[in-house]
Order: structure tokens, then sequence, then C-alpha cells
């Protein structure tokens, strides 16, 4: 018997993939038309720029095994992602670093004179509780108030007192120079596009790609599904529904260079998104030679039951909500729940991707062995 993996994103395709390479048969299904799940690209037809279509994913990681694998389905261009944040009518550098600092107080100050200035400005809370108390034990009320209170309360629709710490916390604060979004050594975009990339992953002898297709109509046996759709959705939402993100793009087209970089965030909350993306810049190889630009602005909204889910929003009701889910997939067998959708966590794509083999490893060791294969090799509840 096949086996069914369900989601033809980073999670489905590396498992997919690990299982075919081993021998077994494996069917890959997916409801869109397209590969790689959130993380698709496209060239947009009127411009010829190479678009993030769900918005912008920039591949970054500090896993050797992870950055391997990427690379052995296509080349990967170096890509550093710089944020710049528009606040009270000022153009300042994110994440929040000595440029941001001086230029926000307007002040001259070296690294050592600025933790101790900052340090002035913070709040010491032993244990955050939440985004603001991180926010405020971090950065301070000015830094919280200008760049993150108002873009939070637009990207989740909630108060950040109402929010985890964690979400702050996948943000650094440095006192240098350094104005690199995100500090793993490997940062790169791939050349050919992401959904290139997933398409490669998932080209091999014993996978048949079906897309167009749901899981919920299917009609055939499987030796073992695994499912990195929306966990309360394999249970037909009998529980309830967990909150979800999701969000809008505006699209704009112009001539030239709009704005100079590839992501500037709006901070302000009356700005009634929350960032502008213009993909040309992800792809600076090829940027140079193409001279119409695309950009989204993005506006983040409720997940509402026909939308795509994005950001798992994971409150405390939601988190009780899970935990039935959980309960309720821990007494099924024949299924694993893989990825973001599938555990309900916020999860980079590096992350997704050493998951997905971690977990392909671990279930070719259970049919090796014929022991049963784990419902969840991440479990949701512990990276609440
Ligand atoms: N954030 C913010 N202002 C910014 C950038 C980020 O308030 O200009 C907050 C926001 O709550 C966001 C979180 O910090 O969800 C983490 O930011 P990150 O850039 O990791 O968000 P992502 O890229 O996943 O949307």
């Amino acid at each position: 018997m096949r086996y069914c993996i369900v989601g033809a994103g980073f999670s489905g395709a590396v498992i997919g993939r690990a299982l075919a390479e081993a021998g077994h048969k494996v069917l890959v299904i997916d409801e869109r038309l397209h590969v790689a799940g959130n993380c698709h690209s496209q060239r947009d037809p009127q411009t010829g720029v190479m678009t993030h279509v769900y918005g912008p994913h920039i591949f970054h990681t500090g896993d050797e095994r992870v950055w391997a694998y990427v690379q052995r389905f296509g080349a990967m261009r170096p890509y550093r992602h710089r944020v710049q944040a528009v606040a009270g009518g000022m153009v300042y550098s994110l994440p929040v670093n000595l440029l941001t600092i001086n230029q926000f107080f307007r002040k001259v100050m070296g690294p050592e004179e600025a933790r101790a200035f900052v340090a002035t400005k913070t709040r010491p809370i032993s244990n955050p509780a939440n985004f603001e108390e991180q926010a405020l034990s971090m950065i301070g009320a000015d830094f919280y108030e200008a760049f993150f209170r108002g873009y939070t309360r637009k990207q989740w629709g909630l108060d950040p007192t109402q929010l985890p710490a964690s979400i702050l916390k996948r943000l650094p604060l440095r006192f240098d120079y350094d104005d690199s979004y995100f500090a793993h050594p490997h940062q790169a975009i791939p050349e050919r596009g992401y959904t290139e990339l997933v398409a490669a992953i998932l080209d091999t002898p014993n996978l048949e790609l079906r897309l167009g297709a749901r899981f919920e109509d299917l009609t055939e046996a499987f030796a073992h599904v695994v499912y990195s759709g929306p966990i309360d959705r394999y249970f037909h939402y009998e529980l309830g529904r967990l909150g979800y993100r999701t969000l809008d793009f505006e699209t704009i087209r112009a001539k030239g260079d709009y704005q100079g970089t590839a992501v500037v965030n709006y901070c302000d909350e009356a700005t009634p998104y929350t960032r502008i993306t213009e993909h040309k810049h992800f792809a600076p190889w090829e940027k140079v030679k193409i001279e119409g630009t695309i950009l989204y602005r993005e506006f983040s909204r409720f997940c509402g039951k026909n939308d795509i889910p994005y950001y798992p929003i994971r409150q405390t009701n939601e988190e009780a909500m899970l935990k039935k889910y959980v309960d309720r997939a821990m007494a099924t067998p024949g299924v694993t729940f893989v990825g973001r959708l599938g555990s309900y966590r916020y999860l980079d794509m590096d992350v997704t991707i050493g998951e997905a083999l971690a977990a392909a490893e671990a279930m070719l060791e259970r049919i090796a062995t014929t022991a049963d294969i784990p419902v969840f090799f991440a479990p949701p509840l512990q990276h609440a």
C-alpha cells in the first residue's frame, strides 16, 4: 500500500521524497494547483518579477544539515534581508540596532553608551508574561510604542498584552550597526524561486504528485497518512476552529524602483497595512534587467472559513482547544501530523525542513522495524 502525504509544502515534500527514496510508493496531494504551500513563488506576467505570492519568504538557517539539503535541489543565491520601518513620519532601521537608537533619540552614542542608555528606558521584569512585558523589559516603552505596539495590534488583531512573549523574542536588539534582519549564517533565496525548489524535491521515482486534490475526496486506503493540513480540519472542526491570521495583498505595479528595498514596515496603527514588499529586491541578481516593479501592500485580518491560514494565533482558549485535538489525534491510528498547520505552530522554513527530515528518518526506522508510527514527531503542546 502507498503512503499518502497531504500537502505539497516543505513538510510534505521533504517527507514524501525521503519515503520514496527509501523505496516506498508515495502519493503527495495538494488541493491547490501549485506546490510549495505559502512559500509559492511565481513570475509576474506583466513585469517579469519573481513574486512571493503569499508574502515575503526569506530562507535563513544555522542548521548545516538543512542548508546542505536545500542546496541539493537548486542554487541558493545570497540575499541579506534588511527591513526599514516607518514610524511617526520617519524611516528607521529594524531590528532595533545602534543606528535606530541613535536616530530615534537624536544621539551619537557608541555601543556601551547606548546599552547603558537603553537600560535606563527598560523596566526590569524577570519573567515577561506577554508580548508587552517582553518589549518593556527588552527595549523600553519608547521603542515599544513607536515600532511594536501598533504594528502588532494590526498584525495579530489583539493587544500585545494578550500575545505570548515568544513572538517578540524572534527579534534581536543590537548595540552595533549590524542591520541584518536575521542573525543566521546562511541567508538566501532560491535562484529559480521556492516553487521550483519544492518541485525539485518532489521530482523522484516512486512519488506521484496530484494537485487540485482534496484529502477528504480520496477513497483509496493507505499504509499511513502524513497530514500537513490544519489539524482541526482533519477532524472536520468537530471541536471548534483554531484561530489563524490571514493576509490580503493589494498589488501595486510601477516602473523602476518604487521603495528602494524589499520590505518597509509601517508601524503606526493609523496606517491600515503592516508592510509593503517590493518583490524584485529579493532577486538582486536579476533585478537590473527588469524595468517594471510589483509590490504588495499587506493587510492582516482574522482568518475566516474560506481564507488561507497563515499565522496560528495560539491564545489561551486555542491552547485548550488544541489540547483536545491533540488528545483526539493521539487516539487516531494511521496518521501523523506535521508542519505549521498540522501542529499549529509559528514555524520558519528552516525549522519546518529540519523537523521534516527528522520525522522522515524516524518514520523510516519505525517502518523498517514494523513499529507504530507516532502521531506527532514534534509535539504541538511542548512548543506553546
Ligand atoms: N513586529 C512589530 N513591528 C515590526 C516588526 C515586527 O511589532 O516592525 C512584531 C510583530 O508582532 C511580529 C513580531 O514582531 O509578529 C515578529 O516579527 P517577524 O518579523 O518575525 O514577523 P514575520 O516575519 O513572521 O511576519
